[in-house]
């Protein structure tokens, strides 16, 4: 509601909301759906963006290679199918193209780390008046994570540098790699970013301070598995079918860059798109 057009989001949650609770799934997809399909056939709109979080919050919560993850694909189908059916239905099929993508991969991971513990022991995180401060602070993505450092504090920065250099050689940490500036521009990192750790499989990083360092899943009972890694990791890849208007039929792209999409999808609209990392996949269009 608070990032849309709040009347559109009445309407939706009036005529749909029964179908959805809180943001559970496969409920919240569900509903996603059901406003597409609505929206397909009484607006017949000439950009629609959805986004769907079955798969992604399923493998989550039960690993990637679980049954679960296998029913997903299933409903998942079933939408894709209803939708391309209100499609036909609002009689838009001939001038639609579909990109259905993912944005990552998933790892099952036996290991959190909490890296932030690390800076908070050489008090490089602190308190200060009940308050937390930071000098350096590890902002997590589950399989990387950025280091911050508070503008011109170079002390701050060797530090962190070193806490770093003290535990990479310590297998249980899982830290696979560090990047510094030069080695980002290849993942898109923004230039604020000045280092970035990547973890190892079976590891993912974590933020909050208030557990242990390492804390290992498996003893748990917990099943879990986490994004964030680098695109370059083996089997870590995911799909785009690209399909419709002018695109040709059965062609093979290989690999593609997520910056790619965008451009891509301004190039069918026919709107500029400039000062971006990545080029239109003009390969997949017939001339
Ligand atoms: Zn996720």
């Amino acid at each position: 509601m608070k990032s849309g057009s709040p009347l559109y989001c009445i309407e939706m949650e009036l005529k749909y909301g029964r179908v959805r609770k809180g943001i559970e799934q496969p409920y919240l997809d569900d509903f996603t759906t059901n406003c597409a399909i609505e929206t397909i056939k009484r607006k017949k709109p000439n950009l629609l963006m959805m986004h769907m979080i079955d798969l992604d919050d399923t493998k989550h919560a039960y690993g990637t290679d679980s049954d679960e993850v296998m029913q997903v694909v299933t409903r998942m189908d079933k939408r894709l199918g209803d939708i391309m059916q209100a499609v036909d239905e609002a009689g838009i099929k001939d001038d639609t193209i579909y990109l259905v993508l993912g944005d990552h991969g998933q790892f099952n991971v036996r290991y959190k780390v909490h890296l932030n513990n690390l800076l908070q022991e050489k008090g490089l995180i602190y308190e200060d008046n009940g308050e937390m401060k930071w000098r350096a602070y590890f902002q997590c993505g589950g399989g990387s994570a950025y280091l911050h450092i508070k503008q011109g504090d170079e002390e701050a920065e060797q530090s962190a540098l070193a806490v770093i250099g003290e535990y990479m050689n310590d297998d249980s940490f899982g830290i696979e790699k560090i990047y510094a500036r030069d080695e980002l521009d290849h993942f898109h990192v923004g230039q604020t970013t000045k280092y970035m750790l990547e973890a190892k499989r079976g590891y993912c990083f974590d933020e909050s301070m208030d557990e242990p360092t390492i804390v290992d899943l498996d003893k748990q009972g917990v099943k879990y598995a986490t994004h964030g890694y680098s695109p370059d990791k083996d089997d870590y890849r995911c799909n785009v079918v690209v399909s419709g208007d002018k695109v040709k039929n059965g062609y093979h792209i290989g690999d593609i860059e997520m910056v790619d999409i965008a451009p891509t999808i301004a190039k069918i609209l026919g709107i500029d798109f400039n000062h971006c990392d990545g080029t239109p996949l003009d390969e997949i269009f017939i001339y």
